[in-house]
């Protein structure tokens, strides 16, 4: 049974290895978060940033960050690290674009971060909905910049197209892990399929906004990948195009995930994100706690891109 460890900050599990200092290292200032959880709270909107208690939420919030989930908490795909529910997702609330920007305006946000289940029981995967919301944001709140944190769409491009047409500043999708451990991490992902995802995307992107459009995609460490692997992973999300890319060490959200086979050394950390540069990517964010929407505001800051 998780409990609540002050030392640690977080839920930990019984018998689960100890989480090491640098995991536990900024407490939560709940003086900054007050303002922005009470907004959050009263509104029926999920965000991400509270539900996955993210480490991160200080530094986003402050940063006028937050990760919005769309399209209901039931998924139709049960990754081993991931404790949202699987099942038969609910019907799409067609309000849920609106209120979003609604959402968006009232908290007076700088940056906003779309994330989503696998819809694998709609045609489009979702991809209608996540284009409302992004045209629906940025309509509302001009200057806005706005990430798309997508699914695979099942590999379907003309989903793909349909949300880079709506001008999100970044196309993010992750790859999660390295391909020899997708059938227990990521079962129902594909490498390929989700490498071909973001190459389109950035083609697509760079055809309609230029340079300017950004492709992301993260990894968690910590699942038994092996370096080499690592290293021809980097090698191969580069090569299709990413911009960016986020590193972060999976941490188990309750037992009946994945254990954790290591904790990643903050040391270890920044050699790969050196390793990884090395690769032509135009950002590495490398830690034990970076996670996938981290620092999405500081996109609007790299060279030539325009959020709005
Ligand atoms: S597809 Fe996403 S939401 Fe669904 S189980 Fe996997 S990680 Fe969780």
């Amino acid at each position: 049974m998780p409990r609540f460890s002050k030392r640690a900050g977080r839920e930990v599990l019984e018998g689960h290895p100890r989480l090491p200092d640098w995991i536990t290292k900024e407490r939560v200032k709940l003086g900054d978060l007050h303002g922005m959880k009470a907004g959050l709270r009263d509104s029926r909107l999920h965000t991400v940033c509270e539900e996955a208690r993210c480490p991160n939420r200080t530094h986003c919030f402050t940063h006028g960050t937050a990760t919005f989930l769309l399209m209901g908490e039931v998924c139709t795909r049960a990754c081993g690290f991931c404790s949202i529910q699987s099942g038969r997702p609910r019907l799409l609330d067609p309000h849920e674009p609106a209120e979003t920007a609604a959402r968006v305006a009232a908290l007076g946000l700088r940056f906003a971060v779309l994330t989503s289940v696998n819809r694998d029981d709609l045609p489009d995967g979702g991809a209608a909905h996540f284009a409302e919301t992004v045209l629906a944001i940025k309509r509302r709140n001009p200057g806005v910049g706005v990430e798309v944190l997508v699914p695979d769409f099942l590999g379907d491009l003309d989903a793909v197209a349909r949300v880079v047409a709506a001008g999100p500043a970044v196309f993010n999708h992750n790859t999660e892990t390295v391909p020899s451990l997708y059938p227990e991490v990521r079962p129902a992902g594909r490498f390929e399929r989700s490498l071909r995802v973001l190459a389109h995307a950035k083609e697509m992107g760079k055809a309609l906004y230029g340079e300017a459009f950004r492709t992301k995609s993260g990894l968690m460490l910590g699942l038994g990948e092996a370096e080499t692997e690592l290293l021809t992973t980097f090698e191969a999300l580069a090569a299709h195009g990413v911009d960016i890319l986020t590193l972060g060490q999976y941490l188990r959200p309750t037992r009946h995930q994945l254990p954790v086979k290591r904790y990643v050394h903050p040391d270890e950390f920044a050699e790969l994100g050196r390793k990884a540069k090395a690769f032509g990517f135009q950002a590495v964010y490398a830690g034990p706690l970076v996670r996938s929407s981290f620092n999405a505001h500081e996109v609007a800051e790299m060279e030539g891109i325009s959020i709005a």
